[in-house]
């Protein structure tokens, strides 16, 4: 009997490594890329711990080595979501009734081994699967994904003591139990501590979960998994199928045992998802929860009092970072007429010194987009321009698939605020920028407040604080994470808490309390200690 009430260790963010020329980490990391090269793997579907190959195989490439075979993922069928959905309910058996000082242990287990042993395999794989540098690797897929397990073990305890009051005679406790079914995790490519995240939240509060993870994303996905098997996560708790998406879907939401999904992905496929399951709704026990976090058109305005060096440097690494790949970066800006040709010179010469190519060349800042329909979206984009009178090239503007799937930094200036491309999710190293006029600072943010229907984040730049206050106001709805003074990306967990509103998603923070909160069913018991014997009140006397 664990009779005690047991403290988490204090979660603290895992510090970011350097891979400075010389350090050992750089070294680690680079025979761990040339190793995985060296390697082709043959990834199975993992359902209720059993790998299911199928005779169905697709081969993988890194977006910048389009030449080169990582291996195969074998492809699963409805079947296979059905058997997927059958283990989740017979682990659910035990790891519902887990107690929850062994779930953390877990998690907790999880964050060591990636901190430690599996830090560099994560990072080689996210570089060569996701075309990540290998800072952007070490800040996602090491740091980040190790700050979801420590803090949301951290937030869990916090959760489970939060406890009603009782009066006298009387004890009110209340329970956090796991939803009643199993969680559907459906993940993106481009952060692979978000798709370990969307499993890994639910499953710590005691849920079981059929996980799809974004195609492109799946040679990353399987080191994951690797990871929690070894932390002892137990076999059906979490199932990995590679199935297509309708397929899935279809399968996944007629379940009566389908409880919530969490999903992490464009707009477009999140709606799709809530009309089916209000469809379906008649199928299911209880209404399911549905937690998504979706697109953004992310901005950056300055004030005429900011500074262009500061403004310039955070559109440089808040747009093209990642190529421009993150839901938070910046693919709008908007700057004032006294100083925008000064910040687009610095930004252009900037962004013109960009190395671009592959990740495994340490010295390129820009990689690849993650696939051919990425980059053929892009390039439409970049065609679009040259036909328009009213928006040219600052820089960019060229593309190339020979080798990799390349797209030049493109920074576009328009006249026109109502731009496509100044309203639309383009997702990739495309920005476009709007000059306003000085004295017309409330119109531009204004302006900016209507014209996208999404909601992620933002950045305003200043050094006046009434101008700060009037945008921090006018800008209520604009982000669920706004920036003052800083670039809009960059998030940490336990620091900024991510997710935006309108059709951003439904800004349940992940990696906080909030997120994990959509995860439990509560259940108030009262117990009264001497229950009365007579049921007249005083007052009838
Ligand atoms: P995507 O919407 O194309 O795919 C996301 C996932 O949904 C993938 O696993 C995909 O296979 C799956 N999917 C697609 N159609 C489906 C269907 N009909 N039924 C079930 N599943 C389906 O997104 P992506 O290209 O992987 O990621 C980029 C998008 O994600 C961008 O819009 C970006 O803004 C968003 N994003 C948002 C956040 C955030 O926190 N708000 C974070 C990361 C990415």
């Amino acid at each position: 009997m664990a009779n005690a009430f047991f403290n988490v260790p204090t979660a603290v963010n895992e510090p970011v490594k350097s891979y400075a020329p010389g350090s050992p980490e750089r070294k680690e990391l680079q025979e761990m890329i040339a190793k995985l090269k060296n390697t082709t793997v043959d990834l199975p579907m993992v359902i209720g711990g059993k790998k299911i190959r199928t005779n169905k195989t697709v081969s993988m490439h890194p977006p910048h080595e389009i030449a080169h075979h990582l291996g195969n993922y074998h492809q699963g069928d409805a079947q296979h979501v059905n058997d997927a959905i059958n283990a989740t309910m017979e682990a659910r058996k035990t790891w519902a009734n887990t107690p929850w000082q062994d779930r953390a242990a877990i998690f907790l287990k999880a964050a060591e081994l990636l901190a430690g042993p599996y830090r560099a395999k994560m990072n080689a794989a996210t570089m060569l699967c996701q075309s990540k540098n290998a800072f952007q690797a070490e800040i996602d897929a090491a740091c980040e994904m190790i700050d979801f397990f420590r803090f949301n073990v951290q937030f869990m305890t916090e959760i489970y003591a939060e406890q009603p009051i009782s009066s006298p005679g009387i004890w009110n406790r209340m329970e956090y139990r796991p939803l009643e079914g199993f969680v559907f995790a459906i993940t993106p490519f481009n952060f692979t501590s978000i798709a370990a995240n969307l499993c890994a939240a639910p499953a710590l509060m005691g849920n079981v979960v059929v996980w799809k993870p974004s195609n492109t994303q799946i040679y990353s996905a399987h080191v994951i998994m690797d990871l929690f098997k070894e932390a002892g996560l137990p076999d059906g708790v979490i199932n990995i199928v590679h199935v297509n998406s309708s397929v899935i879907a279809d399968t996944i939401f007629k379940s009566p045992h389908f409880s919530g999904v969490h999903f992490t992905g464009s707009t477009g496929v999140f709606n799709q998802l809530w009309k089916t399951i209000g469809t379906n709704l008649e199928l299911y026990k209880g209404y399911p929860r549905i937690v998504g976090e979706t697109g953004g058109k992310d901005f950056i305005i300055a004030h005429r009092s900011a500074d262009p060096r500061e403004v310039a440097t955070a559109i440089v690494r808040g747009a093209f970072e990642y190529q421009g790949q993150k839901c938070s970066a910046a693919s709008r800006v908007y700057l004032p007429s006294n100083t925008a040709d000064e910040i687009l010179a610095l930004v252009k010469k900037d962004v013109e010194s960009f190395k671009i190519g592959s990740p495994e060349d340490f010295s390129n800042f820009i990689n690849a987009v993650i696939d051919e329909k990425s980059f053929d979206k892009i390039a439409n984009y970049i065609e679009y321009v040259k036909t328009r009178d009213d928006a040219d090239f600052v820089c960019g503007g060229t593309y190339d698939k020979s080798k990799g799937y390349f797209i030049t930094p493109t920074v576009v200036k328009t006249t026109n605020p109502l731009f496509r491309t100044m309203c639309e999710e383009i997702f990739g190293p495309f920005l476009t920028v709007y000059v306003y006029e000085v004295d017309k600072y409330e119109e531009a943010l204004e302006m900016l407040d209507n014209s996208s229907e999404y909601a992620l984040t933002g950045a305003i730049f200043s050094k006046d604080r009434a101008a700060i206050n009037t945008a921090t106001r006018l800008l209520e709805n604009a982000a669920g994470n706004f920036y003052i003074n800083d670039k809009p990306t960059g998030a940490v967990v336990g620091q900024q808490p991510f997710g935006g509103a309108r059709a951003s998603g439904t800004n349940d923070k992940a990696g906080a309390p909030q997120n994990l909160m959509r995860w439990v069913n509560s259940r108030t018991i009262k117990e009264t200690f001497v229950p009365p014997t007579d049921y007249r009140y005083p007052f009838l006397g």
